[in-house]
């Protein structure tokens, strides 16, 4: 049913979800599984002068590469334990739910299948706003795992 399905992943236990299912009909479908990553990395904030000015310290590419690796082998290894392999990971330094768009676009995906939420905090929201957007965007079928 489905060739080419596509699983946004930002480390977070819907997105561990999301890849665990995604897995599933990989497998029952025997199609190929692709993985979008953007990595975040924590900006600390660090104040200037007497008023106190905030100045957020951006992360160095190198602390991008190696927070991208550790979610890439975080995936690599979730998939591994439900005896799937990934295709392929695709990992971005643009917003995370254009990038996936972009992925889904390039390599013709005809799933793409994500969390509902991720790692931020709004957790009473339905939605998160990558999901949202991928839904929103997407020009393939979608699957939102909670
Ligand atoms: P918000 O980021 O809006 O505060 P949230 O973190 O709870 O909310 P989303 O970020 O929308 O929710 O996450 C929902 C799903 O989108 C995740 O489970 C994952 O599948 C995908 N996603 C989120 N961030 C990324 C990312 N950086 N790279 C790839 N996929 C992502
Ligand atoms: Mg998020």
């Amino acid at each position: 049913m489905f060739t080419k399905i596509l699983v946004a992943y930002d480390g977070s236990d819907h997105a561990r979800n999301a890849l665990t299912t995604a897995c599933k009909l990989a497998k029952l479908c025997n199609a190929e599984l692709h993985l979008s990553h953007v990595p975040q990395v924590d900006t600390p904030t660090v104040f200037i002068g007497a008023y106190a000015d905030a100045m957020p310290i951006m992360p160095s590419d190198e602390e991008i590469d190696e927070a991208g690796e550790k979610i890439i082998a975080q995936s690599t290894k979730e998939a591994d334990a439900v005896g799937c392999k990934i295709t392929q990971h695709h990992v971005g330094r643009s917003v995370p739910a254009a990038f996936t768009l972009e992925v889904a676009d390039n390599i013709d995906a005809d799933l793409i299948v994500m969390g509902r939420r991720g790692l931020g905090m709004l957790g009473a929201l339905a939605l998160g706003s990558v999901s949202q957007s991928i839904t929103h965007g997407a020009k393939c079928a979608c699957m939102t795992v909670i």
